[in-house]
């Protein structure tokens, strides 16, 4: 990494590391003018800020500095999570705030086309309802129920999403933004795991200090997402997590949407649940059904919903030896009191006390918008890391000079 860059200059400023010029000059050394040049850069992009007056936390009592801080009004990232059967589409301020959110149907298993279809129509209605431009938008996050190649964002054999296994996610998107949204060009688009991106945001959220932070999604399927250091964790080549197809030797004859028997999914998942309601005589059609039932008490729905959380509770006792999490997060459709109490039952009889000695079991703090949320976070961190803020400067830079003709290797 560059250590004099506006990049890193703009890192130091987004983490609080530095908040005036003078702080700058003591944290990379760099003289008054050539911090004053970099900041520059970051000024003429919009990115950051003057503010007068010390932070409120620490007056000094004396003049008060102007102060630098990053501008999170200068642009939007389209969002969108997707569900099996419904999808939250949102424009959110760089800081995560809500603009706009609308939330609908939309079948997963209807494919990527018709997904990407729906979704670049909701955005385009968000940005008019935002009041944000179409130029405005930096990048698109969307948040998926599968096992994901972050680096190609692509959704890799997902169980739960036919015909999306290898799809080109964000070439498609940008071409569907294209036609639909304008602005002024292809923006980056990432994607991501839904459980992965919730366990982000949550543990970005109220958990900042927990270094090891594992989040159990239970909806129509079950996910796991593990945050480590304050970044997500998502294995060799994207399938941490992916709990819901580990095998129960107790339930060799429930068949699983991957095709195999006795998936903690096939007898604990929202999706599961839904099944043995509606065998039972209470019709029910998935996670969020399941979850309809569990808010009025339904007794059917609470005793299978704690039987579920004994049977995730197993897994999970050997999920925690592993990776001795300080906060195990359950979250989804079947996040409450019954299920909870099952995996507290199962948990702390199976897991040695050492690995649950100081472990906090807890639900979510950001609800449905968690998705959401880390999405928009993961597309900012992406996007203003300071190799990648240093990227964009310079393309920048060339468009306001058209007459400076770059260099080629031809
Ligand atoms: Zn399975």
């Amino acid at each position: 990494m560059n250590q004099a860059s506006a990049g890193h200059l703009l890192g130091l400023i987004r983490s609080g590391q530095a908040a005036t010029r003078g702080e700058l000059q003591r944290v990379t050394g760099l003289s008054r003018s050539t911090v004053g040049s970099r900041l520059d850069q970051l000024f003429r992009a919009g990115w950051i800020r003057e503010v007068a007056g010390p932070p409120p936390e620490a007056p000094t009592g004396g003049r008060p500095a102007v102060r630098l801080e990053f501008d999170a009004s200068h642009a939007v990232v389209l969002c969108a999570d997707l569900e099996t059967r419904h999808a939250r589409a949102a424009v959110l301020a760089l800081d995560g705030t809500l603009l706009a959110e609308h939330s609908g149907a939309l079948l997963i298993n209807q494919g990527p086309r018709a997904a990407i279809d729906r979704l670049t129509r909701w955005f385009a209605e968000l940005l008019e309802k935002a009041g944000a431009s179409p130029d405005a938008v930096c990048g698109v996050g969307l948040s998926v129920p599968g096992p994901v190649d972050a680096a190609a964002a692509r959704v890799v054999q997902p169980p739960m999403m036919p015909g999306w296994d290898g799809y080109p996610v964000r070439e498609e998107m940008q071409r569907a933004l294209a036609a639909s949204v304008g602005g002024r060009g292809p923006v980056p688009v990432l994607v991501e795991n839904d459980a992965n991106l919730m366990a982000y945001a949550e543990q970005r959220h109220a958990y900042r200090d927990c270094s090891a932070f594992l989040l159990i999604k239970v909806s129509t399927g079950i996910g796991a997402g593990v945050v480590v250091d304050g970044e997500m964790y998502r294995g060799f080549d994207g399938g941490a997590g992916d709990i819901g197809h580990i095998r129960l030797s107790e339930h060799p004859h429930a068949l699983c949407r991957c095709g195999s028997y006795g998936c903690l999914a096939a007898v604990a998942s929202g999706r599961a649940l839904a099944e043995q309601l509606t065998a039972a005589g209470i019709p029910t059609a998935s996670g969020s059904g399941v979850r309809d039932q569990l808010s009025v008490g339904q007794p059917d729905a609470v005793r299978l919903a704690r039987e579920a959380g004994r049977l995730v509770g197993g897994v999970l006792a050997t999920v925690v030896t592993l990776l001795n999490p300080g906060v195990l997060m359950i979250a989804g459709d079947l996040a409450g009191p019954p299920f909870l109490t099952g995996v507290r039952e199962v948990l702390y009889q199976r897991a040695m006390p050492r690995a649950t000695a100081y472990l906090q079991v807890v639900t979510s703090r950001l609800g449905d918008h968690a998705g959401l949320t880390g999405a928009a976070a993961m597309v900012v961190e992406s996007l203003y890391a300071p190799d990648q803020a240093d990227l964009r400067l310079a393309a920048m830079a060339g468009e306001r000079r058209p007459d400076v003709i770059p260099a080629t290797n031809e």
